[in-house]
């Protein structure tokens, strides 16, 4: 295990932001990490998410980090940050209708399938820009497009997890240029866990959700 400082001086970039992955872990682990000054903190579980959230400080920011369904949204958005895994249009929807019941703009990453096998979540790119061509985002006004988010494959060799992240990259290249040209906001990439985050830095990561480096070795395997 790494403090936050340790994993941070690693980055070599001063714009990559660190998302500690606090899945399964109790709230007093979580304030141990808080107390090093870590404030973004990543959940995969809808329920989890908000029961922590409504324990913990409110200047943590949380981070829906894992698959989403549609009818865990509603607890979420009172308490989330940014959404990471938007993964449907009709996701997407839901999102942009409980955010606009409580009048709140929610950030979001669109989640990109990069990994040769095992991903069962996310879009093709040729999918979004089908989507995103139509212009039907722009009705989603309490969605702030902000970005593409993907998983490498779970593979030791590192060769092909970079030209996944590589592929994530020129898939946000593409979006940018071809859709969100005028829109500062859209300008995260959201790749590397504690297996593969320098690879994923090196490759033009924004953020990286690191869990195991963290907090240690997770009991239940999650997500
Ligand atoms: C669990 C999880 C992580 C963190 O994984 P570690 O290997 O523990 O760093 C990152 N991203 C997602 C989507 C996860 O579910």
């Amino acid at each position: 295990m790494q403090s936050i400082q340790e994993i941070k001086s690693g980055f070599g970039r001063e714009d990559v932001r660190l998302v500690a992955v606090s899945k399964t872990k109790p709230v007093e682990e979580i304030l141990e990490i808080y107390n090093q000054g870590q404030r973004i903190f990543g959940e995969n579980r809808a329920l989890e998410l908000e029961e922590k959230a409504r324990k913990l400080p409110s200047d943590i920011q949380w981070h829906m980090i894992g698959h989403l369904q549609r009818n865990k949204v509603k607890n979420v958005v009172p308490h989330v940050d940014m959404i990471h895994s938007i993964d449907s249009i009709r996701l997407a929807a839901e999102v942009n209708k409980q955010a606009k019941r409580i009048d709140r703009v929610i950030p979001c990453l669109l989640q990109i399938k990069i990994a040769k096998e095992e991903s069962k979540y996310g879009f093709d790119l040729q999918q979004l820009l089908d989507w995103l061509g139509t212009g039907q985002w722009k009705d989603m006004a309490h969605i702030e497009f902000a970005g593409v988010m993907g998983m490498a494959s779970f593979v030791p060799d590192m060769g092909i997890v970079r030209e996944e992240f590589r592929y994530l990259k020129q898939c946000f290249d593409e979006l940018q240029s071809r859709i969100f040209r005028d829109y500062a906001s859209f300008r995260e990439i959201s790749m590397g866990m504690s297996g593969d985050y320098q690879v994923a830095i090196e490759e033009g990561s924004t953020m990286v959700r690191i869990g195991t480096l963290i907090f240690g070795e997770r009991n239940t395997h999650q997500g």
